[in-house]
């Protein structure tokens, strides 16, 4: 008899013992069924323990072992150990988070591919006069004799044919086994590179077979992906497999349709809207090998890979890379951990890196590869500010703003218009005595959508009618309080009538499709304004785009949060990187009413690269990321004081465990109320990264067994991106 340690997918720090029945075995990965209060559980075994060091007899049995072989490898149950640690976040929930909701439920691996049916021996002799009597048979039958039939292209009116033909054992079904793919012998050849394109690709794939992460900062349009692209091609001939990590929005099918039409191998998707069993069949084809490219949003980063040769990250500084709620990871970062378990080459690709990224490189342990130039010879497009205190603005437009939107038109291309903002208006204000329509629950206004005749709260999703009157002095007189797309959208319209106005927010973009409709009648139409939020940002090519204009930039400038700069830098190029795209040089206007300050300078004479350099100075002067690091603990109550008096105690521990370890709180939290509850803040600062961690481990220790814990929610947030 020996015992197991299993992880439970329950909130719960700790690890939970069962007998394990004498006579069954199992090893460390495998899935097993175990009592749990009342319930059963699916959980992982994780590890096994010396039989004598435990009183057996008050431990449970195990229900059943679920797995004969492990469904996650040992490199993925390090890494997911460390980020477990690391992110301070229950072992349990994070080994269960990693494998499909299927596996999850107790579900059993298939194990076949797929299924095919094809005529028997006996099924060959027969002819068609045997089949007359059936015609349903016959038809099926002429088919099969075509070849084989896939199961899943079998009607539903087909299937009693093939049930009957089954029984006559006419046909029968054949199971395909998960394979690896095959090794590629020869590959469509790729552009001709640019000089550094091809240094880009001779490091890595020099490098590849060990661990060395790459930082390839490539202006927009330098051609990251045809880098990408070569470097995967002797990897393929290896039968080894990729893994491209993409930003939420940027798994677009032309992404997909870039890597599929370059090689001839299973390349697949992985995102949010697979269905659990689309997302099974991925995970196993991952897992047995038969894909050799998988190309998904942040979760791919702990899909099971059979040999995996190098990890792309494709826009390393976008934030959705960070998961924002539980289990709060940075892809970024566990991918550059996997590849130094895996000993595989890891390139993180932007036109505009993260601050940590570009400090990483910078002390030489990513190796910086650069791309200067754009790979058509085209010219990046000219930023250029407008100064709206010095103006006539109509709409929230320069007037010099407005000429040069005429003036694109006129010649046949199409303006692009930023503005982050969705929505009609950010609020809705009384005209006589200056009311605001708040949201109830939290501190904030609501947003008003004209379209859908509604205030929504952008920050907690409720939402309630327009209201006819001012909710204090009864005046009917409610105005529109700023500018959202759909107000500019609709101020357009009228200005320059005989064009089209194309919206892209979230908004006008949640019917699926529509996004990609969209997309498709920009490319292919005429002269058109294209008013849009973020979503504009990131990775979509608009050939015909020779004008950007960035409505208000101004919102970022005075931001309490130290990462807006950055931000703010990497969104104006970015967007300015969807301009002149194609045969055309862009400009790019950026509306401000401080057109002095110091980052806009910055970044429209030097650049991101000369910002972002700037920038990690000032962060090294203040000690700020990633010259420190940074762990912020969140907590919320319906009650304003007990989150407060929670964050006190752990600074009164602190000080005296870590006075090292430089605390900033209880603050609230810049939205200090959010659903109905109040939320507080505490950051704490360290230049040493194991003092940090080990500091944490003592708070959340210590603060299990407090009083106040129970009376409020709480989270760490390690490495924030966001500090909201
Ligand atoms: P990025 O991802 O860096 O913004 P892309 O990889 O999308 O850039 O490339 C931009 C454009 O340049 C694409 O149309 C691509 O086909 C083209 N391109 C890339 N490399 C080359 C090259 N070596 N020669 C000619 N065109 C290239
Ligand atoms: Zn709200
Ligand atoms: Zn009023």
């Amino acid at each position: 008899m020996s015992v197991i340690r299993v992880a439970l997918p329950v909130p719960l720090r700790q690890s939970f013992d069962y007998r394990l029945p004498v006579g069954i075995e199992v090893q460390v990965g495998c899935r097993v069924l175990v009592p749990f209060g009342k319930r059963e559980l699916v959980g992982i075994v994780w590890q096994l323990q010396p039989a004598d060091a435990f009183a057996e007899d008050a431990l449970k049995s195990i229900v059943a072992v679920l797995d004969d072989s492990p469904v996650l490898s040992g490199q993925l149950c390090r890494l997911l150990s460390f980020a477990a640690d690391y992110y301070h976040h229950p072992l349990g929930e994070v080994l269960i988070s990693a494998i499909p909701a299927l596996l999850r439920e107790g579900k059993p691996l298939p194990g076949y591919q797929s299924l095919h049916y094809q005529l028997t021996q006996a099924g060959q002799a027969v002819t068609e006069t045997d089949l007359q009597r059936a015609p349903k048979q016959l038809a099926l039958w002429q088919q099969l004799r075509q070849g084989g039939l896939a199961a899943d292209s079998i009607t539903s009116e087909q299937r009693p044919a093939l049930r009957a033909l089954l029984q006559k054992q006419l046909v029968a079904a054949i199971e395909v086994p998960f394979s690896p793919y095959p090794a590629v012998t020869s590959t469509q050849a790729g552009l001709k590179l640019t000089t550094d394109q091809a240094l880009a690709v001779s490091a890595i794939v020099q490098a590849q077979g060990r661990f060395q992460p790459f930082l390839l900062e490539g202006i927009t349009g330098s051609g990251k992906t045809e880098v990408y692209l070569q470097s995967i091609a002797p990897l393929l001939a290896e039968g080894k497999q990729v893994l491209v990590l993409v930003p939420e929005i940027g798994l677009t099918p032309q992404t997909l349709a870039r890597f599929a039409d370059r090689f001839q191998v299973p390349v697949l998707s992985w995102h949010s809207g697979l269905t659990d069993t689309e997302r099974l069949a991925c995970w196993q084809q991952a897992a047995t090998g038969s894909a050799a490219i998988v190309i998904g949003t942040r979760s791919a980063l702990f899909l099971r890979f059979a040999s995996l040769g190098l990890i792309v990250i494709d826009e390393e500084h976008d934030a959705s890379l960070k998961q924002q709620d539980g289990f709060r990871y940075h892809a970024r970062d566990l991918a550059v951990k996997r590849a130094a378990l895996e000993q595989c080459t890891v390139v993180l690709g932007s036109a505009t890196p993260s601050l940590e990224s570009l400090y990483n490189a910078l002390h030489k342990r990513f190796q910086l590869l650069t791309l200067s130039s754009r790979a058509s010879g085209q010219q990046l497009p000219t930023l250029e500010l407008v100064n709206l205190q010095q103006q006539a603005v109509q709409f929230g437009l320069a007037d010099s703003s407005i000429q040069q939107i005429k003036h694109t038109l006129q010649q046949g291309f199409q303006v692009m218009l930023f503005l982050n903002r969705r929505g009609f208006a950010p609020a809705l204000s009384c005209d006589e005595c200056g009311w605001v329509a708040d949201c109830q629950r939290c501190d904030a206004s609501m947003t008003w959508h004209k379209q859908d005749r509604q205030l929504n709260c952008h920050h907690c999703g409720s939402s309630r009618p327009v209201p006819r009157q001012c909710g204090h002095c009864g005046s009917t007189r409610l105005v529109p309080l700023g500018q959202g797309t759909e107000q500019l959208e609709a101020q357009l319209q009228p200005m320059f009538p005989e064009v089209p106005v194309v919206r892209l927010d979230r908004d006008s973009t949640r019917r699926k499709g529509s996004l990609v409709e969209a997309l498709q009648h920009i490319t292919a139409g005429g002269p058109q304004l294209i008013v849009g939020t973020q979503m504009l940002a990131k990775g979509h090519h608009f050939p015909k785009v020779t004008l950007v204009v960035i409505v208000d930039v101004d919102g970022a400038l005075f931001s309490s949060d130290f990462r807006a700069p950055e931000q703010l830098a990497q969104l104006i190029t970015q967007v300015a990187g969807r301009a002149g795209r194609a045969q055309h040089a862009g400009k790019v206007l950026l509306q401000s009413r401080y057109p002095d300050h110091g980052i806009l300078q910055d970044i429209i004479h030097n650049g991101y690269d000369s910002f972002a350099r700037l920038a990690l100075k000032e962060r090294q002067q203040t000690l700020l990321p990633p010259y420190q690091y940074l762990a912020l603990f969140r907590a919320e109550s319906h009650q304003d004081d007990v989150p407060r008096q929670w964050l006190q105690q752990l600074v009164e521990l602190a000080q005296t465990e870590a006075p090292k370890v430089q605390l900033l709180g209880p603050i609230r939290a810049p939205l200090e109320r959010k659903a109905g509850k109040y939320r507080w803040q505490l950051h704490c600062y360290s230049a040493s990264r194991a003092g940090l961690h080990q500091l944490l481990n003592q708070l959340i220790a210590a603060s299990q067994g407090w009083p106040l814990t129970r009376k409020l929610r709480w989270q760490l947030d390690v490495d924030p991106v966001d500090l909201s």
